[in-house]
This record gives structure tokens, sequence and C-alpha cells, in this order.
């Protein structure tokens, strides 16, 4: 069996979702075949499944595409809310 490069914790194969980025919109690919560390969680790709992955990024269409819009919130780390006080 495999192990993880990292951690050497054990891989399994696995289908996993994996997110990129291109021209600005974020591109989530589901059902890609990975191997996955089951202690720390790194995915490795064989070189087949990155190159596929690399195409259907740069896909401009592809076929069973959904377009999903989610709301993200974004919130600094080093910034917090002014406590309320309550008042009367
Ligand atoms: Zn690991």
């Amino acid at each position: 069996m495999k192990k993880c490069y990292l951690c050497k914790g054990d891989i399994e194969k696995e289908l996993v979702m994996v997110e990129r980025e291109w021209n600005g919109k974020k591109i989530i690919i589901e059902g890609v075949p990975a191997e996955v560390c089951k202690q720390c969680g790194e995915k490795y790709f064989d070189s087949e499944t990155t190159l596929k992955l690399e195409k259907i990024k740069k896909a401009s269409t592809y076929p069973q595409e959904q377009d999903i819009s989610i709301s993200v919130l974004v919130r600094r780390f080093d910034r917090l809310p002014k406590e309320q006080r309550v008042s009367g």
C-alpha cells in the first residue's frame, strides 16, 4: 500500500471534488479519482488525471455544466467587531 509523502499515513483511492480557478472563476470539478491520505487529507492525482483536470478547467463550455452561485462572507481575521453594549 502507498504511503503519504507528507505524513506517511495510509492512502486510499477515492472520488473527490477539486477546486480550480480559471479566468477569475472558481471551478469545481466533481468525481475526480484521487488517492487521498487518511491522516492529513492530502490528495494525489496521477499525471493522466492532472492533464484531464487542466483540460476541463480550460474548456469554455462543458456538457452538463451547472452554474451555481454561492454567496460567501469574507471576514478579516485582524478585525473584530466592536462589542455591543446593552444600554439602558
Ligand atoms: Zn498524509
